[in-house]
């Protein structure tokens, strides 16, 4: 089994279900379970900043499935959620699944990065991931943690405010 992080996001059609369906699908793939979930958080729009607000959240994975069967089983997923491929990168998407880290592995081929190249300028994958591992390493970049100080979080909030957190 390896450890695997997989970042969620959507901002379309009822985001926040988006999400926990989302969430529910990980966690009946074969021959995985979902260890640990982050609160879903209201992220700014990164990369083309003129469509709707995002909830984003991540996810970990115990897996025995490969790197390349889990990629085809999150975009089947997205499928699922009637995500359309023909908009531009970066656009609106009803859902969408990345593989953050995949254990140790270091992965570089044509239709499949890990880490996920943008994993560690995001504040909407940085901060809920340093919510269930902020001492992770990200290989090449360092620790969650230390990687968020670095950043302006300002753009990416719990969904619901906890008071206890507000305080
Ligand atoms: P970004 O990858 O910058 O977050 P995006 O999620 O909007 O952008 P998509 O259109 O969802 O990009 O994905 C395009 C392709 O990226 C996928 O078909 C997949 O083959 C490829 N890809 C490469 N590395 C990864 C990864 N680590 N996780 C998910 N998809 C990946
Ligand atoms: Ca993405
Ligand atoms: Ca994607």
């Amino acid at each position: 089994m390896e450890k695997v992080y997989i970042g969620l996001g959507s901002n379309l059609a009822d985001p926040p279900a988006q999400v926990e369906t989302g969430l529910r699908a990980l966690a009946q793939l074969p021959r995985t379970r979902l260890a640990a979930r982050s609160r879903p958080y209201r992220s700014m729009p990164w990369g083309r900043t003129d469509q709707p607000t995002f909830v984003n959240a991540v996810a970990r994975l115990d897996t025995g499935l490969e790197p390349r069967e889990l990629l085809g089983q999150l975009l089947a997923i997205e499928r699922r959620a009637g995500r359309e491929r023909e908009g531009a990168r970066w656009g609106p998407r009803v859902l969408d699944l990345d593989i953050l880290l995949y254990g140790d592995c270091c992965i570089d081929e044509p239709g499949l990065r890990v880490p996920h190249p943008h994993l560690h300028e995001r504040a909407f994958v940085l901060v809920p991931l340093a919510e269930i591992a902020p001492d992770l390493d990200i290989p090449g970049h360092g620790r969650v943690a230390d990687l968020l100080a670095r950043i302006d979080a300002s753009a990416c909030a719990p969904f619901v405010v906890d008071a206890r957190v507000a305080e």
